[in-house]
């Protein structure tokens, strides 16, 4: 039992609030916070990591709490998904695919995040309504794959996300699941042996199996989360790749071409590259459409078609997500074409009032 609670142990020994985390680092919290009214989540080994990078490394950037934090520009919910709930934790958006959110945990909290407006770091949903997503399931065959999404799914006891694929494995016409986790870089112990057993097992009952790992920067990698990626990538489910495009993090060729390269090497696919959201609290992290681009060229030009993620973002408000370097899905005047063709604004961060 012990050792299958060690990740656990690494949750709740996470650094909570900022007195704590800076007492720990030994920074003195000049510019940044020591209260700030985003809740702080950072993991112990994450610590070490941000202690041992220094104040102006990347990781500091991303998870320790910063004063633009306060800036009131950008939206509470960028994305605008509550809309389409379909069953207390089923968001239904595209016509095969359909965002599964069992918990709102996460192992840490990204100071970039889109949902950090509504992010709750102590609270657990485990729906009783379970049973109200299953009947959507079953009477919209058209879903073929379920998202774990959240927070992040990797949060859940392997006994819970057995119980969840035992119940979507019962309906046929589910045939992908997809996990998307930052747990493999940021709390690697999470991959323990129960979970790596579980997925292979479900590995025969789906047609695929996908994780979707969740990091911004070659950073954000040390020998333990290589090597338990490395363990993943033995067996029989496909390791995909997100990551955030972020202002001062990782908008630069040479990191994207880094971290890239870094995934490429641990067997991960090259998937997503998303544009910033921009959400109140994180627009210091928020770059333009333009820029985005400009640097996505440079990307393209420097790798073969398959290394290359998708270059995706999420238009403001709720319409979805769409390709964000396609010449036919958007106008160079800043505007892009929904999936139906009709024009959405696109609002660039100078349109907030500060
Ligand atoms: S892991 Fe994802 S959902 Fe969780 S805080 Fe980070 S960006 Fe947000």
């Amino acid at each position: 039992m012990g050792m299958n609670l060690s990740w656990k142990s690494d949750l709740q020994s996470a650094y909570k609030n900022s007195a704590d985390l800076f007492q720990f680092l030994g920074w003195e919290p000049s510019s940044l916070l020591v209260e700030t009214k985003y809740p702080l989540f950072v993991p112990q080994n994450l610590a070490r990591k941000i202690k041992l990078q220094g104040k102006d490394g990347v990781l500091a950037r991303e998870f320790l709490p910063d004063n633009h934090e306060l800036n009131e520009a950008g939206m509470n919910d960028p994305i605008g998904d509550k809309e389409h709930y379909k069953a207390p934790q089923l968001i239904h958006r595209y016509h095969s695919r359909a965002l599964f959110t069992p918990t709102s945990i996460c192992p840490v909290h990204c100071r970039y995040c889109f949902r950090k407006n509504e992010l709750n770091a102590t609270d657990e949903i485990f729906s009783p309504d379970f049973e109200k997503t299953l009947e959507y399931l079953r009477i919209h065959p058209e879903i073929s794959e379920i998202i774990f999404t959240g927070g992040d799914p990797l949060t859940l006891s392997n006994e819970k996300i057995e119980k969840y694929l035992t119940a979507f494995s019962t309906i046929k016409s589910i045939q992908d699941i997809r996990f998307h986790t930052r747990y493999p870089v940021i709390l690697p112990s999470r991959l323990d042996d129960g979970l790596q057993q579980l997925l292979q097992s479900f590995s025969k009952k789906f047609r695929t199996i996908s994780l979707a790992i969740h990091a911004n920067h070659a950073d954000e990698f040390d020998q333990e989360s290589m090597g338990k990626i490395k363990e993943l990538s033995k067996l029989d489910i496909q390791l995909l790749s997100q990551t955030v495009l972020l202002k001062n993090v990782n908008d630069n060729q040479q990191a994207l071409l880094e971290l890239i390269n870094l995934f490429i090497s641990l067997k991960v696919r090259p998937y997503y590259l998303h544009h910033p959201d921009q959400v109140k609290g994180g627009m210091h992290f928020y770059l333009s459409l333009e820029e985005g681009r400009t640097l996505y060229a440079k990307l393209r030009s420097h790798l073969p078609g398959w290394a290359l993620p998708q270059y995706v973002i999420d238009i403001p408000g709720g319409p979805g997500k769409v390709g964000a370097f396609n010449p036919e899905t958007i106008t160079f005047s800043g505007k892009l074409l929904g999936r139906d063709g009709e024009k959405v604004s696109v609002q660039e961060p100078d349109l907030f009032s500060l």
